[in-house]
């Protein structure tokens, strides 16, 4: 279907568009120029964890417009961004939060607090890792082509094997290393689950040798597995925890939650981003990270969740195209024998969005509100295109 709107072609083209002109959203689909209704695996690549239109988003929105303020200086002191530091920091580890605008700057940031914490400067990341775009996160991101184009990047990144513990204890030292990066369950490089143990072994390297454990929690955090945090399944804490897309429900926003021990290296100065955590969205984050946070909202995730599992896992019986299934709470990942690009344009053929995450894997990422008559719906598709 070609656009009816002008001017795409004047949008720079760093992203390869595919699929209709959206024009409207309603729950967990997205709505078309003509009328035809998709049913959103992908809630804006794990964004619109409420769906669209959510009366908790309107309200929050409508009621922050009403003050005047979408934009304060952070020279002032407004409430919404003081009240949000409070609930996230009263559901999790942390002592302080930092806001700013993006998962890429809320990594960016957790480097640098990690750099003056530790008064050194490495930082080690992982294999199939995703932390942004910018040039220390995209440092710490283990996809080669995407570094390649823009080196050299910020020095003092590394990205070791992921599970091999001689080399962390090699590449992991109390005399260079600032901070270690890891998403709890990695999603761009392909939906895997990290194993506690990891976490647990790297949570005691860490220590031993006073460097900052960092969990990027942008893409699985806030409710996506199941908990508001995921590693609270883990067992394991960080000192800095990263947070982003469904934060303020679609707004930009991400955030640093640190420890008082971490914050107190930190001054007046060292950090500032204009628009973070301005009141608009600040208020907006508050309603998502409540609404979230509910005991009965996370029960349904993880019961939702139980039920795309178990769907996926009898699709994969009955098809020989599917090596794998893995996942938790409403983040799940399928490995294809095949390339999983043609199966997710075969989707959207049939009005279901799907991602994909690497070549082989499809990345399932409905919205968090999403019921089991819905899911079906998407399993039906996606037993069609895989048989
Ligand atoms: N970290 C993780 C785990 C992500 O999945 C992403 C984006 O997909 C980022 C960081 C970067 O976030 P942003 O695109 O908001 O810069």
């Amino acid at each position: 279907m070609t656009a009816t709107v002008p001017g795409a072609s004047a949008l720079l083209g760093l992203y390869a568009r595919v699929g209709p002109v959206f024009t409207g959203g309603e729950g967990v689909e997205l709505i078309a120029e003509d009328g035809t209704r998709y049913l959103d695996f992908t809630s804006g690549i794990a964004v619109n964890a409420l769906g669209y239109g959510h009366p908790v988003i309107r309200d929050a929105m409508t009621r922050a417009l009403d003050t005047g303020l979408i934009h304060v200086s952070n020279l002032f002191r407004t409430e919404p961004g003081e009240v949000l530091a409070a609930e996230l920091t009263g559901r999790s580890f942390a002592d302080q939060a930092f806001f700013c605008n993006s998962g890429a700057e809320a990594n960016e940031a957790a480097f640098k607090f990690a750099r003056k914490w530790s008064r050194k400067t490495g930082i080690v990341a992982f294999s199939h890792s995703f932390h942004g775009r910018l040039f220390a996160s995209l440092a710490a991101t283990d996809h080669p082509e995407y570094q390649r184009p823009f080196l050299p990047l910020t020095p003092g990144v590394r990205i070791l094997p992921l599970g091999d513990r001689a080399a962390a204890e090699a590449g992991i030292t109390a005399e260079e290393t600032a901070a270690v990066i890891i998403e709890p369950v990695q999603g761009e490089g392909g939906v895997r689950p990290v194993a506690d143990e990891w976490l647990a072994f790297l949570r005691q390297l860490c220590d031993e040798r006073g460097v900052a454990l960092i969990f990027d929690e942008v893409q699985c955090g806030l409710g996506r597995t199941g908990t508001l945090f995921a590693h609270e399944q883990t067992g394991v804490t960080p000192d800095m925890l990263t947070l982003a897309k469904p934060l303020a429900g679609g707004l930009p926003m991400g955030a640093v939650l640190v420890t008082d021990a971490i914050a107190s290296a930190l001054a007046a100065g060292d950090h500032a981003t204009t628009f973070g955590g301005g009141p608009l969205v600040a208020s907006v984050a508050v309603e998502v990270v409540k609404t979230i946070a509910e005991p009965d909202f996370l029960a349904s995730v993880r019961a939702r969740g139980e039920h795309l599992g178990s769907g996926l896992a009898r699709i994969a019986k009955a098809s020989s195209k599917i090596k794998s299934v893995r996942g938790r709470g409403l983040m799940w990942g399928v490995e294809l024998s095949v390339p999983a690009a043609p199966v997710v344009g075969a989707a959207r053929d049939r009005q279901l969005l799907v991602l994909s995450a690497g070549p082989n894997v499809l990345r399932l990422l409905p919205p968090l509100v999403i019921e089991d008559a819905d899911l079906d719906r998407g399993l039906a598709v996606l037993a069609e295109v895989l048989a």
